[in-house]
């Protein structure tokens, strides 16, 4: 009943090696009985031909041939890098040689007595079983290797996102860790573009000309190879932008490239879009492409908790009215640039700024108005004040700008500037206090304090004008 069931699986053909032709025939008859296909060989060279031809055998290879040993026929299949499992078949009284040959990997061996044909059927179904049961195991080993592969790159992945939340490092990192991955064969070179709306911004960029980035700004979703993928939410693997009509943005100097890009989904939208360039023809199998997909979801949601960390830093950081930085993000820059100024020795000014008669004006034209004066004096600090400066809404109608390398002449033509540009465009005027950085100024809060009270003098001087701090 067992070797019926065994029988309906097994794959395997039996080729008999025996020179002996009756007793070849006799072997192949008991196993084709039982069920199994037979080959036959009357010779070594005969095995080694069928061998060679065919897969899935058993050999069933007697060891005394007339034209060579078993053994023999083994060492050539090695040399020809094949493998057939093999029961050695000896005469009585030859067993030494049988377990000799246990050592060149065979299976087992039977001896040519009066039981042989009995056992036969067993003895090949049990080897039979065996090669299935090894098969099946290899199938699963190979299966988790590649899982753990898969797992290594994931963890990889997930590792270099976890280190930062700031976007523009996040993307840099997200680059480089996708570029080295093997599997994927791509170039140090690629892009990140996010979506917004319904145009693409490239974010972050490896090992691109200036003409390029100039021309992939503002792409539309949609447009070319990426702005595909970022359509349909598809990986696009392209072999070569030449052969491909969906490849529609060219350059001077374009040369031959295959394409891997990955939709970058989060929250069920895409969000970005990954691309990479390819150093050979890419091979994308649906394996490939389910861990590519696994990446892109990985990368989707670490932009959008980015994206979410800098919306709340720009919401804790700023004041809602006005745009501008508010008193935490003030003790933040402060603290750097006291620390800048001190190691370096470099200049370093803040000028304290108060509305003049603001109550009044307020009173006159009533509060929303007296907002829209703030905003509007608020645009005034924002557009002279350069990059490295930093403008605050210190309290209600009290603004402070931190100048960065500047020292006190510098500020003073800061302070003159803006006092002229508030008295010009707007209906009410402003005082400053200015104060620099001097050795002499242990802490922060001394230099707001000195600034601060230059504006007193201001004030008290009669406002719309400025006072150095002593
Ligand atoms: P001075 O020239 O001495 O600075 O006179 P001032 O009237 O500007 O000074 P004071 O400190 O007496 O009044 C400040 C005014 O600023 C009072 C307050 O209503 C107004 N103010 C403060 N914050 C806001 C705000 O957010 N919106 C509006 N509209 N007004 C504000
Ligand atoms: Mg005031
Ligand atoms: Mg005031």
């Amino acid at each position: 009943m067992d070797l019926e069931k065994d029988r309906k699986i097994s794959q395997h053909t039996v080729l008999v090696v025996e020179d002996n032709a009756d007793l070849n025939n006799l072997m192949c008859m008991v196993l084709q009985n039982a069920g199994y296909q037979t080959e036959s060989a009357l010779s070594g060279s005969d095995a080694l031909d069928i061998a060679r031809e065919l897969s899935n055998i058993i050999m069933l290879l007697d060891y005394k041939l007339p034209d060579m040993t078993g053994r023999e026929v083994i060492e050539r299949l090695h040399a020809k890098r094949k493998k057939v499992p093999f029961i050695i078949v000896t005469g009585q009284g030859d067993e030494k040689v049988a377990v000799d040959m246990m050592k060149y990997g065979a299976r087992d061996y039977v001896v040519k007595d009066p039981g042989l044909m009995d056992m036969l059927p067993h003895l090949i179904s049990r080897i039979d079983n065996d090669l299935s049961l090894e098969k099946k195991l290899a199938h699963a080993q190979s299966s988790i290797a590649r899982s753990q592969a898969k797992l290594s790159i994931l963890y990889r992945v997930s590792t270099a996102i976890s280190q930062t939340l700031e976007i523009d490092r996040l993307l840099g990192i997200v680059l480089e860790t996708v570029t080295d991955l093997e599997f994927l064969h791509v170039g140090k070179k690629g892009g990140i573009l996010l979506v917004e709306d319904d145009r693409m911004h490239l974010h972050s960029h490896l090992g691109h000309s200036d003409e390029f980035i100039k021309l992939h700004q503002g792409m539309r979703v949609g447009e070319c190879l990426c702005g595909h993928a970022a359509q349909t939410g598809e990986i696009i693997v392209s072999e070569n932008c030449n052969h491909d009509i969906r490849h529609t943005i060219r350059y001077p100097g374009m040369q031959p490239h295959g394409h891997i890009i990955i939709p970058l989904h989060a929250r069920g939208r895409v969000t970005g879009v990954l691309y990479l360039y390819c150093t050979s023809p890419p091979v994308i199998d649906n394996e490939k492409k389910e861990l590519l997909t696994s990446i892109g979801n990985q990368v989707g949601i670490a932009i959008e908790n980015s994206k979410l960390y800098e919306d709340t830093k720009r919401v804790a950081l700023h004041d809602p009215l006005t745009g501008l930085a508010n008193r935490r993000m003030m003790d933040i820059v402060l603290d750097r640039n006291f620390q800048r100024a001190r190691r370096l020795k470099s200049p370093f000014s803040a000028v304290m700024i108060d509305i003049d008669h603001f109550k009044e004006y307020n009173d006159r034209h009533g509060h929303a108005q007296g907002d829209r004066m703030l905003i509007e004096i608020a645009g005034i600090l924002q557009k002279e004040t350069r990059k490295i400066d930093l403008a605050i809404r210190y309290g209600g109608e009290e603004f402070l700008v931190l100048l960065t390398d500047a020292d006190a002449e510098h500020a003073l033509d800061f302070a003159e500037r803006m006092r002229k540009s508030v008295e010009e465009r707007e209906a009410v005027t402003i005082s400053l206090g200015v104060a620099s950085f001097a050795e002499w100024v242990h802490s922060k809060n001394i230099l707001i304090e000195k600034a601060d009270r230059a504006l007193y003098e201001a004030k008290r001087k009669g406002r719309n004008r400025i006072e150095m701090s002593a």
